[in-house]
């Protein structure tokens, strides 16, 4: 379990001891209690496969859980009940070197592990379900590239994927494997170990350790260098938006997995705008920032299908803002659940 870090210089270079939260790959650590398996919700889940012949998968952090992955919202389990950290904001990141400095320090040290992460039985369920021609489109919220692990190719990665940079100032992507090569080179002597794992890939450091890291820029431009998600308080590319509605439009039923389909924000809603010397015009910005968000969190896409009057399903342990609008209802793990389905 999460134990004190002790802190020491060795040799000009800080290093941190601890043990870690919890093995490489546990799930327990990350995935809520839920009930035993349902036979008869079993059965209601494969006829609502069954009948389906152009079927829309979207899953969220609740598919990754049973890989090892926190995510922020479960109760009791996620970071947010378990730790006082909040994600990166996408303007503090792109605004403030020190920022990107502490956040691809912290990364640095996190990407071993995050990028070794391995599909679960979910994901290859989903895979084997496109590969047999039932899976019509697959949308997830995810960065960590596990459904492309498990072979998945009909494919949208709503908010991006940690396996790969975008340079803020002329747009190429790389490998996020390259970047960590560089990182190495810049960093011969520098030394840390995570203290634990956020959903972005990112871990916790002291302020001396993030001072000393040394960023490289954009090999092509000098430009500086963000992973190609979106963070809190940025919004979905519209044309990638476009392309799931369009998606979802062709599907004939849609099926939830792993997903709260909770509006993508990182904060309180009110806490930005606290203090009076905010100028209104920012208190404008910011509300606008807000209804985009509500326009592109995964919640407007099952809107989309209700007006087109598909059937919904929803596999997520614990309620999501959905379940008034799903025919089917499923509070279990998605890994122990989906494998029972057969998509013939
Ligand atoms: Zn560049």
């Amino acid at each position: 379990m999460n134990v004190g870090l002790t802190l020491r210089a060795a040799k000009g270079c800080w290093r941190v001891n601890l043990s870690q939260q919890c093995a490489h790959g546990s799930i327990g650590l990350f995935v809520p209690p839920s009930p035993p398996v349902d036979p008869e919700k079993v059965k209601e889940l494969q006829r609502f496969v069954s009948l389906s012949k152009k079927l829309l998968v979207m899953t969220g952090a609740g598919v990754s859980t049973e890989s090892g992955i926190p995510d922020y919202r479960s109760e009791k389990v996620g970071l947010y009940a378990r730790t006082d950290r909040r994600p990166i904001q996408h303007r503090d990141f792109v605004q403030r070197a020190p920022v990107r400095q502490r956040y691809w320090a912290r990364n640095f040290v996190g990407w071993p592990r995050f990028s070794s992460h391995q599909p679960n039985p979910a994901h290859w369920a989903l895979s084997s379900w496109e590969r047999l021609g039932k899976l019509y489109w697959l949308v997830t919220q995810n960065v960590d590239a596990l459904h492309t692990k498990a072979g998945s190719q009909r494919l949208t990665e709503l908010h991006g994927c940690m396996h790969r940079v975008l340079c803020l100032a002329c747009g190429e992507q790389t490998p996020r494997g390259v970047l960590q090569e560089r990182f190495e080179a810049l960093n011969p002597t520098w030394r840390a170990e995570a203290h634990g794992l956020a959903p972005d890939g990112d871990v916790f450091l002291t302020e001396e350790q993030v001072q000393s890291f040394r960023v490289p820029p954009c090999a092509r431009c000098g430009g500086p260098l963000k992973p190609d998600v979106v963070f809190f308080g940025d919004t979905v590319n519209p044309d990638k938006v476009d392309f799931v509605h369009r998606r979802v439009k062709e599907a004939d039923s849609l099926l939830v997995v792993g997903s709260s389909l909770q509006v993508f924000v990182g904060h309180p809603l009110w806490e930005p705008l606290r203090g009076s010397r905010l100028a209104v015009s920012s208190c404008i910005s910011y509300l606008c920032r807000l209804l985009l968000r509500q326009v592109y969190s995964g919640y407007r896409f099952i809107l989309t299908a209700r007006e087109k009057k598909l059937p919904i399903a929803i596999l997520n342990i614990g309620p999501t803002r959905s379940d008034h609008l799903a025919c089917l209802k499923l509070d279990s793990r998605c890994g122990e659940l989906l494998p029972l389905i057969d998509p013939q």
